[in-house]
């Protein structure tokens, strides 16, 4: 993707690497956020939390088509009069929500520093490793609010725009701690999307998916996860699944819906950014962009990261998707470049 660093000029970025804390911690895990916090990560192989779901083709089949991610929130709003079953709010989201498997590979969070956690010491460039890939989560983050405030304008809603967290090793966040085990997250209490560049690195190297173009999806995920709760439709479904806990996970569930609208939301940024480059050279996007970007939904997919780690598939365990679907759905929405096309929740096939 053809960029220049002056694109980023909305400070939509928040660095907090030069705080101290946990630097040269791997990525070696991967956590599920649950009904907190949107991933990129998917997960299963016993993985806890997510949200809720089974409840979506009861409501899906009635529904307007057309609605897309503006008309989603009445059909996510009509599965409301869902039996109440527990009682109170929940407890401690984030101890609820946040299971994290255990990795050999990872150190554990504890042994980790304390210094730092949640302060905004920006990283001195001169001691950045990688100062051009700053650069660049700068100008995607800039980049994807740009399109959202634009389509919302559009749509004659406000946009309040996200911020981009970059921290290394663990931070604070308003959902509780932030670990880079976990992947890239969104905290929707706080509005902003959390990032330990160093899982780039892992994201070519464990995941199969290299190039700048990948990364540009992960970001534009979480950026997607951010629409969908100004738009209330994670809050809605955070509600249906603290309503129905036993449906939080699975094929069919409404965490799935939820991880695979944000996925063709990414796809709608890119649509975007590839209708301006063909205008605009320093935007155009380069051959094989796409492909990058695929390779990142499909090295993140359920099933792939099920079968890596436990060796097989169980669907009943998945939250986010399969490879196939997350690429089908990156699709959806880069064809069509409307987030009309990206409403998972009255998809009859996802
Ligand atoms: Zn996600």
């Amino acid at each position: 993707m053809e960029w220049d660093p002056k694109e980023a000029d909305r400070g939509d970025v928040v660095d907090r690497r030069g705080a101290g804390g946990g630097s040269g911690v791997g990525t070696g895990g991967m956590g599920d956020l649950g009904g907190v916090l949107g991933d990129i990560l998917g997960g299963g192989g016993g993985l806890g939390g997510g949200l809720g779901g089974g409840g979506a083709s009861r409501g899906g089949s009635k529904a307007k088509k057309g609605g897309g991610i503006f008309g989603v929130l009445l059909m996510v709003a009509a599965m409301f009069v869902l039996p109440k079953i527990l009682g109170s709010k929940g407890a401690d989201v984030i101890t609820s929500g946040m299971n994290l498997p255990q990795f050999p590979s990872a150190e554990s969070a504890d042994a980790l520093p304390d210094e730092g956690r949640g302060s905004d010491a920006a990283l001195p460039r001169s001691e950045d490793p990688d100062p051009e890939l700053t650069d660049f989560a700068n100008v995607i983050i800039t980049d994807t609010n740009n399109v959202w405030a634009e389509q919302f304008q559009t749509s004659g809603k406000r946009y309040d725009r996200t911020k981009l967290v970059l921290y290394t090793g663990r931070t604070s966040t308003g959902c509780g701690e932030g670990l880079s085990q976990m992947g890239p997250f969104y905290c929707p209490a706080d509005n902003q999307v959390y990032v330990d560049l160093g899982f780039f690195e892992e994201l070519a190297t464990r995941f199969g998916a290299a190039g700048d173009f990948a990364q540009a999806y992960v970001i534009a995920h979480e950026v997607g996860h951010h629409v969908q709760n100004v738009l209330g439709i994670s809050e809605q479904v955070q509600r249906i699944e603290q309503q129905d806990p036993d449906q939080a996970t699975g094929p069919e569930s409404l965490s799935v819906r939820l991880e695979l609208q944000a996925d063709c939301l990414a796809g709608v940024w890119a649509h975007s950014r590839y209708e301006r480059g063909q205008s605009d050279p320093a935007k155009r996007l380069d051959d094989g962009d796409i492909d990058e970007a695929l390779d990142a939904a499909s090295g993140v997919g359920d099933d792939a990261i099920q079968k890596s780690t436990t060796g097989s598939v169980n669907p009943e365990g998945f939250t986010h998707g399969t490879s196939a679907q997350r690429k089908r759905w990156f699709t959806a929405g880069y064809d069509s470049g409307s987030s009309d096309d990206c409403d998972t929740f009255n998809a009859p096939r996802l």
